[in-house]
């Protein structure tokens, strides 16, 4: 990755380190209630993601390992699956970097908190248990990529995206490089 990538992609990265510091702390936690494991991947399905993301992990993994590594599957599954591993561990979106864990919302409809985890951990666990402290503040997470693909964006490409638009992981493989 060139000095001017690395300096563009600064505060997402950051924002990963963060969240990675996250998710290592709430595993500690929850150890005994998640059944995450290598091989499991029911969770592992087709994205999109913010340009910043999009550009920031295509610019991390270069052109070769991309293609060499995806491999074709169907629409619904990740096409960095393979053969139940993401081929692309280290540089997976930040979606992918909270699964199996609580991860606490604000509802749209009223002012209640939504909580959702994968429905394979959390079996013996009381819900009522959950709070702010010992889930993901996901709006909290969310806002801040949010605020970094919208000052990305603006200078890239000549405003080639707006700050809502997002790009399927799979256009990693099949866009041209
Ligand atoms: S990028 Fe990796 S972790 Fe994320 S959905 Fe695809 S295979 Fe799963
Ligand atoms: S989140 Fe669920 S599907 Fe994904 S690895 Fe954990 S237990 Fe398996």
């Amino acid at each position: 990755m060139n000095e001017s990538d690395k300096a563009a992609f600064a505060p997402y990265y950051q924002l990963r380190t963060e969240i990675d510091a996250l998710s290592e702390s709430l595993e500690k936690q929850h150890q005994k209630h998640l059944n995450c494991k290598k091989g499991c991947d029911l969770c592992c399905m087709a994205i999109s993601v913010f340009p910043v993301e999009f550009y920031a992990i295509k610019a991390e993994l270069g052109i070769k390992s991309i293609s060499e590594l995806a491999i074709p599957q169907n629409d619904e599954d990740c096409r960095f699956l393979v053969d139940h591993n993401c081929a692309i561990y280290h540089s997976r979106p930040v979606i992918c970097r909270t699964h199996g864990l609580p991860l606490l919302y604000m509802s749209l409809d009223d002012d209640e908190y939504e909580l959702s985890c994968c429905e394979l951990n959390f079996t013996d666990f009381d819900l009522d248990d959950f709070d702010e402290e010992n889930t993901y503040p996901m709006d909290r997470i969310n806002s801040k990529l949010f605020q970094i693909n919208k000052d990305f964006v603006v200078g890239f490409e000549n405003g080639r995206y707006s700050e809502t638009d997002r790009i399927p992981m799979a256009e990693l493989i099949t866009t041209g490089f």
